[in-house]
């Protein structure tokens, strides 16, 4: 398993001088499983490039069914979607796996994205195939054997936690999540556990946190926290604040290098290998 972070950002792109060595788009991981087996969580502005190097890879030849993981419908998570390249390929299949929204269904959702009183890309004219499937709490079998469970936790409005599992390699993706004040979300101990890589919310330190209860996010001590209690073997810290500088970050990584010595902050273009 190869996963490679194509966006790192929580929030807004950041196209800042001073933040570029980590990256300012914001979140999209790609997951391949093999050189046919390509999955993605999330479709922020990461997702511009991935779709480029796709392209790229599959010049001349039919590119494999892409399977996109929403975690929830935030404009970090959804804004790439009519920029990402693979929807222009003819015969393409987009297979779009997320939550509903509230009020709006997860192919509502992402239509509104290319309503054209916002956007100049026409939907109906798009030579790819995209199939949506609305997800709550469940495990869902793709291909090769791979297996991708669900589980929901706190965030304004609700997203998802995703745990892919590949012969006996874990990948956990743990963004946009709010633990308990006192206590850490059980659930998402559960579908960290064991995991191989586990990247996790780590968007304020201890001392920004008592000013934003509510806003749906963790601080990486919290994301060490959960790595220990899980058992994870490699902690990655995604979903940087908009302030957050490449210094800044640097000197956070080092503390929490101290507090769990396999962890790091995610950085745009940077690949692990499972
Ligand atoms: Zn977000
Ligand atoms: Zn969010």
């Amino acid at each position: 398993m190869k996963i490679t972070f194509w966006g790192v950002r929580g929030t807004l792109p950041t196209p800042d001088m001073d933040k570029m060595k980590t990256g300012g788009n914001t979140s999209c991981v790609e997951v391949r499983i093999n050189e046919d087996m390509i999955i993605i969580f999330d479709a922020g502005t990461g997702i511009v490039n991935l779709g480029k190097k796709l392209l790229q890879e599959f010049a001349g030849k039919k590119i494999p069914p892409v399977y996109l993981f929403l975690t929830h419908a935030h404009w970090d998570h959804l804004q790439g979607i009519p920029f990402f390249g693979v929807l222009f390929c003819k015969g393409a299949q987009i297979n779009i796996y997320g939550p509903a929204g509230k009020s709006r269904s997860l192919e509502e959702l992402i239509l509104m994205q290319m309503d054209d009183d916002f956007c100049p890309i026409s939907y109906q004219k798009l030579p790819s195939y995209i199939d949506y499937f609305e997800i709550g709490e469940e495990e869902i079998s793709l291909p090769n054997g791979v297996k991708v469970i669900s589980k929901k936790h706190i965030h304004p409005g609700g997203a998802y936690s995703y745990r892919v599992e590949y012969k006996d390699k874990v990948f956990v993706y743990n963004t946009d999540i709010e633990h308990y004040a006192t206590r850490l979300d059980q659930r998402v101990i559960e579908i960290s556990q064991d995991a191989d890589l586990m990247l996790h919310d780590a968007q304020y330190v201890e001392d920004q946190m008592q000013f934003h209860i509510g806003w749906g996010h963790s601080t990486w001590q919290q994301a060490v926290e959960v790595a220990k209690v899980a058992n994870v073997k490699q902690l990655g810290l995604t979903h940087h604040d908009i302030k957050r500088t490449d210094k800044e970050i640097n000197a956070l990584e080092k503390k929490a290098k101290k507090a769990f010595e396999n962890s790091f902050f995610c950085r745009e273009g940077h690949t692990i290998e499972l």
